[in-house]
């Protein structure tokens, strides 16, 4: 056990007119996860501030229609859905902030977190900064990212209106996305380095179905080729070796994420890949602070157990506040952490 005597919350408030602001809960991103987390806190009466990160209601606001959220049985929009979220968490008091974490220390309470605009002061932070795209790392790949090369079907699919367009990935994402690219494209090849898809049935079945997608099995992308627009793919076959050229129009990669945590590195404990580890209760191994969502959930990467995690992040983090105000103990993570991954 750590023993915890700090000041009381109730002297902390907002407080623009420094530069510094102090906040009982900062949350660091705005996707489900994030928003979920402001919902809960902003019920528990802690005005929370989110800041908004980069991209602004996260992955799924890149999202064209969500069909597996509950409570939408026709589906609906990604960024409408993260627009209902965000609109529910500020009517109990959420503030949004459109501003991003440059740096962070978690070395002791409150927590200070530098943003472009100010330094936010909190004594709990939940962080739910999500993950960004994979990269192939191939010639080219870099050079014609906006010319060709895209990490977003949603943003960019209809720029390939009756063009023919690579997929690279074997998963849920490079089906469903690609699936989505036979709105626009002529064709859509899906490259992926095995002889199996990893994507779930139902996704396999209706690419299998669709007769625009056809599949390049066992074949990996060595090079993307073009000089101010993408002509081409050099493609090459792990089994027998053979390389060769591909003419095409776009190139589309969704071969997994990277989890957005490396403003934690050295502070907060972290796998292999980077996912921050955290135990049952959502607590990493800083008392105070807590993550949720992608950035911390390297196996279920859903709208749904994101927000949930947001929701659990947010109600620890309010028991957490209990306690420190009432002079308890706060529980330090390590002793308690479950083996949960
Ligand atoms: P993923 O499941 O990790 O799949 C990544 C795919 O990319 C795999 O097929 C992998 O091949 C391939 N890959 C990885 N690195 C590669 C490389 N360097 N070169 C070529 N291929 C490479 O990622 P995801 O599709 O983004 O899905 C992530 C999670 O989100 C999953 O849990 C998924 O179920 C979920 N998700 C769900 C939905 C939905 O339910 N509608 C939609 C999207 C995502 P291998 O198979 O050989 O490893």
């Amino acid at each position: 056990m750590m023993d915890f005597n700090l000041s009381s919350l109730s002297a902390l408030s907002a407080d623009a007119s420094g530069k510094e602001t102090h906040v009982k809960v900062l949350i660091l991103g705005s996707g489900p996860a994030g928003l979920a987390a402001a919902l809960y806190a902003a019920r528990a009466d802690l005005a929370p501030v989110v800041l908004s990160g980069l991209e602004h209601g996260g992955q799924v606001s890149l999202t064209y229609t969500v069909e597996n959220y509950p409570g939408f049985p026709e589906g609906i929009g990604g960024p409408e859905l993260v627009d209902l979220f965000q609109k529910q968490a500020e009517r109990f008091g959420a503030r949004i902030e459109f501003d991003t974490a440059t740096e962070v220390d978690l070395s002791q309470r409150p927590f200070r977190v530098r943003t472009y605009n100010t330094t936010y002061l909190a004594e709990a932070l939940i962080i739910a900064t999500g993950a960004t795209p994979k990269h192939l790392n191939i010639p080219g790949e870099k050079e014609l990212t906006g010319r060709g090369v895209s990490y977003c079907a949603t943003c960019d699919g209809w720029f390939f209106k009756d063009k023919d367009v690579i997929v690279v990935g074997g998963g849920d994402s490079a089906l469903e996305e690609g699936l989505f690219l036979t709105r626009y494209a002529k064709s859509v090849t899906i490259v992926h380095r095995r002889d199996e898809l990893r994507a779930g049935a139902i996704l396999q079945k209706r690419a299998r179905e669709n007769p625009k997608i056809t599949f390049l099995f066992n074949s990996v992308l060595t090079a993307i080729l073009g000089e101010e627009a993408v002509r081409a793919v050099r493609i090459r076959n792990v089994v027998t070796g053979e390389e060769r050229e591909h003419p095409i129009d776009g190139v589309f990669i969704f071969i997994g994420h990277t989890p957005n945590t490396q403003l934690f590195a050295g502070q907060l404990e972290m796998d292999a890949a980077g996912y921050l580890v955290t135990d049952k209760l959502m607590r990493t191994n800083v008392p105070g602070v807590f993550a949720a969502g992608e950035a911390a959930d390297p196996h279920y990467r859903q709208v749904i157990t994101s927000a949930g995690m947001g929701a659990a992040a947010a109600i620890q983090a309010n028991r957490f506040l209990e306690e420190v105000e009432s002079g308890g103990q706060i529980e330090a993570h390590a002793e308690t952490r479950a083996a949960t991954r």
